[in-house]
């Protein structure tokens, strides 16, 4: 969708009502055509501002739930708006459950998600593709600190995914660049 995309490069040139504008354009042509609306549109702007909802940008994004369902749960850094989306969990890979289940490969320690922590984590997922990250207790004691926050931040600069958020650790996965 080419105006969702042209709304996201406005919302990254930091215009708020210029990406809510393409949106809308958007939306209205979809509505005229009585079109479906395609996978940006339908789950990837906010109900209540009409901004596109980017991860990382315009929107935080956590995934809760137990085995069988995950919950979605997006929310507008702009107006604060929250949706909550269940969802039928995909079958974890083999690599996932091992990462899970297995030591960590980094630690995160007091002084946070530095660049030499994302350049480390940054090579080994482009070595493994899956790897599990610890956060040290001298960064969880810290009184704002949030796990789910901080995996999502390291996931959104590596352009990762984070597969499961458990205590102190979190797993991150990423395609390999060919
Ligand atoms: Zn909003």
């Amino acid at each position: 969708m080419i105006l969702y995309s042209e709304a996201v490069k406005q919302l990254r040139l930091n215009r708020p009502d210029r990406a809510r504008r393409y949106v809308g354009i958007g939306l209205s042509l979809l509505a005229k055509a009585k079109a479906k609306k395609p996978m940006p549109y339908r789950r990837w702007v906010c109900k209540n501002c009409g901004l596109p909802l980017v991860p990382g940008l315009s929107a935080t994004v956590r995934v809760r739930g137990d085995r069988k369902y995950v919950i979605l749960v997006r929310r507008c850094v702009f107006c604060g708006w929250v949706s909550r989306l269940p969802m039928p969990r995909k079958k974890r890979s083999k690599k996932v459950v091992e990462a899970i289940q297995g030591e960590a490969h980094v630690r995160i320690g007091k002084q946070g998600v530095t660049e030499g922590v994302l350049k480390e984590i940054d090579r080994l997922l482009e070595d493994r593709g899956v790897i599990k990250v610890k956060v040290l207790k001298s960064l969880r004691r810290k009184e704002d600190f949030d796990i789910d926050k901080v995996a999502e931040e390291v996931a959104a600069k590596l352009g990762a995914r984070v597969e499961d958020v458990r205590g102190g650790t979190f797993v991150l996965s990423r395609r390999k660049k060919k």
